[in-house]
């Protein structure tokens, strides 16, 4: 193979892998560079005593996308991995003591929209109608699309005016149904990829359409089966992978990348480098020493970032069956809470989202016993600078508490393990900008053209892959980020 085709991929993350692939599958020699010792970045794995954790992405949408990803090799991902459907999809828990089953299940959802207000049943139809719209335009005809001149914007200006994408996510849902739990069920989906429902951009309604479209899943022995799966394609097509191997420099010639410098000193020579780090990260350290990562790092330290989270994974020896496999548990507060957690102070209320995957694949922990995550959204360390080496102990034990007297008795008697991870951890770990967990917040100015490119404005061997490009955040975000970035990687070959 010539120098003329060889890249390297920075980060093992979703998009980095997917990018990874999608290159080596078009015949590029691929090195995937990681910093950790496993791939997966926020889809990192925990195992303790028998228990295994994932550490990020458990709601997994649109298959579709993974498959593709297979499929450029004429291989199949069933021979890789099985997909577990998850049913309900979600169940929403108030403190009120109402729940809310959200399913595909059209007759589930009336009776329980009836029961809260009946006109809403009606309302639902056109939200859903509106949902489909947004989804065919927002995602399956501009979500692959690199968005790299503003005429490209401009050219779906037309198509988002329509859809009436600056009104907010909250805002729009609240246009079709009335009832404040039905607002809540419909429009909390955007803080899942990063995005505050009050103020992200009304195209995030999609994600509705999305799960209804093809369901929710769940990879049979957790998600790090899938980037296991995914890095196994990759391995067999013929790509190198690289753990426990952190790029400490972004090497440039004459204007060009021409390679990276690893720690140790260790230079992989490439014609083409994708970074799928954080995106401050990568302008700021990796690229630092050029005035182009400077500036570029200056001028993204200035925009919005998302929240982050506390995650507190645990395992308990006992099964709990009254538990769903994804459940939401809303605090008091909505509407203040998420404000809070996008511009700080660290509010001392929450709202939970509470993963317990044995429910689908019982592998996961000991016989009779069960695996479990729950996290709370908090602000980023911009809005709530505080020592979590302390603040994390006292949340996760206000959680577990809250927990137990709610949800799951005996909690904490049950414990058999419990681990922490904080957004200390987000920026220490995985050189999250402010320990953000979901890069850069999906606000419309922040979105398609507005967001950092998958190819460098200035150095044109250079791309970006992941989060904080476009279209953003999630596993079929990062996963059609690597699909537009590749595609720009292949075209600048010809
Ligand atoms: C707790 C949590 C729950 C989530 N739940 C869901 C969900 O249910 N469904 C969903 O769709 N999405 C979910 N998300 C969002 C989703 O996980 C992320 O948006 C997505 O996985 C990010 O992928 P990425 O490709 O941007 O890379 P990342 O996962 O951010 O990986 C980047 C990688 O780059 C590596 N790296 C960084 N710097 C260097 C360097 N200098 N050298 C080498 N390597 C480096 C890092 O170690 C890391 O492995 C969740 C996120 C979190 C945190």
């Amino acid at each position: 193979m010539s120098a003329q085709r060889r890249a390297v991929v920075i980060g093992a993350g979703f998009g980095g892998i997917a990018l990874a692939v999608r290159l080596q599958s078009a015949g590029i020699a691929t090195t995937l560079v990681e910093a950790r010792d496993k791939p997966g970045g926020r889809a990192y794995v925990y195992e303790d005593q028998g228990f295994t954790f994932d550490a990020g992405p458990t709601v997994i949408t649109d298959p579709s996308a993974l498959e593709e990803l297979f499929a450029l090799s004429g291989r199949r991902l069933r021979d890789y991995v099985e997909l577990l459907p998850v049913s309900p999809f979600y169940r929403l828990c108030w403190e009120d003591g109402s729940t809310f089953d959200y399913d595909n299940d059209q007759a589930l959802l009336d009776r329980q929209i009836r029961e809260r207000c009946p006109e809403d049943v009606a309302g639902y139809q056109r939200f859903l109608r509106y949902s489909r719209a947004v989804f065919e335009e927002g995602y399956l005809k501009l979500g692959t699309v690199p968005f790299l001149s503003f005429r490209s914007m401009a050219a779906a200006g037309p198509q988002l005016a329509r859809l009436q994408a600056w009104r907010s996510v909250y805002a729009m849902v609240s246009r079709f149904i009335r009832h404040e739990q039905l607002r809540q069920v419909f429009s909390f989906h955007s803080l899942l990829v990063g995005g505050n429902p009050f103020a992200t951009s009304s195209i995030y309604a999609l994600i509705h359409a999305l799960e209804r479209e093809w369901g929710v899943w769940f990879p049979r022995g957790g998600t790090g089966a899938l980037v296991r799966a995914l890095v196994r394609l990759f391995q067999d097509l013929g790509g190198t992978l690289r753990l426990n191997a952190p790029v400490e420099r972004i090497e440039l010639r004459e204007g060009r990348v021409c390679g990276v410098t690893l720690r140790g000193g260790e230079r992989l020579e490439a014609d083409r480098v994708a970074s799928n780090a954080d995106v401050v990260h990568t302008y700021e350290r990796l690229l630092g020493h050029e005035p182009r990562g400077a500036a570029q790092a200056r001028a993204l330290k200035a925009k919005r970032f998302s929240m982050s989270l506390l995650v507190v994974h645990f395992g308990l020896r006992r099964r709990h069956p009254q538990l769903r496999h994804h459940m939401v548990c809303f605090g008091q507060r909505y509407r203040a809470l998420i404000d809070q957690i996008f511009a700080g102070p660290l509010p001392q209320d929450f709202s939970l989202y509470l993963h317990s995957p044995c429910v689908t694949d019982p592998s996961l922990a000991p016989p009779d016993c069960g695996s479990h995550y729950v996290l709370a959204p908090v602000p980023h360390l911009g809005h709530a600078p505080v020592d979590w080496s302390e603040e994390g102990p006292r949340l996760r034990d206000r959680i577990l508490e809250y927990l137990e007297a709610r949800y799951i008795p005996n909690l904490r008697a049950d414990l058999v393990t419990c681990r922490l991870f904080t957004p200390a951890d987000f920026r220490d770990e995985l050189g999250a900008h402010l320990g953000s967990a979901f890069s850069l917040e999906p606000v419309l100015t922040q979105s398609a053209w507005f967001r950092p490119h998958n190819r460098d404005a200035v150095i044109p061997n250079l791309y970006i892959t992941g989060a904080g490009t476009h279209p953003g955040a999630g596993v079929p975000g990062v996963v059609g980020s690597a699909k537009a970035t590749a595609r720009l990687m292949l075209e600048d070959l010809t």
